[in-house]
């Protein structure tokens, strides 16, 4: 596997198209608590790539000030960001892209990984997420 975190490359086509470019906020960006994070799934997950922006306020009709965020994109269709207000000292969490809901059905290509009876698959009836965990390691 390819590691692109700190790949000084930018953002290509496809994830402009997805995620939006450098002043948009992703889809489904939502700030969320510490408790939030600590309970995340993504602690498992492996960061794909890493984008810094300047992106419209949420909390303004013209979008300004800009608020710098971090995003972390992971393989699974979502992401973190951590931004920060330096004068104010404080630091904002935040989760992105889908809001897995498991339980979707699956294709009989996914059902061919499901090989031991310690393998249990997640499916996400939103976006067809699918991968599968192996109890036995
Ligand atoms: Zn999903």
């Amino acid at each position: 596997m390819i590691n692109k975190v700190g790949s000084p490359s930018e953002p290509d086509a496809a994830h402009k198209a997805k995620w939006g470019g450098f002043n948009d906020r992703p889809e489904g960006l939502r700030e969320v608590t510490p408790a939030e994070i600590a309970k995340g799934h993504w602690l498992g997950q492996h960061v794909q790539f890493m984008e810094y922006r300047q992106m419209k306020h949420q909390s303004t009709a013209n979008g300004w000030p800009l608020q710098e965020i971090m995003l972390y994109f992971l393989d699974d269709n979502t992401g973190y960001g951590l931004s920060y207000d330096y004068w104010n000292e404080t630091v904002q969490w935040w989760l992105f892209g889908c809001e897995h809901e498991w339980g979707g059905e699956l294709t009989a290509e996914e059902r061919s990984h499901l090989t031991t009876s310690t393998h249990h698959p997640y499916k996400c009836k939103k976006c067809g997420h699918f991968h599968y965990t192996d109890s036995s390691d």
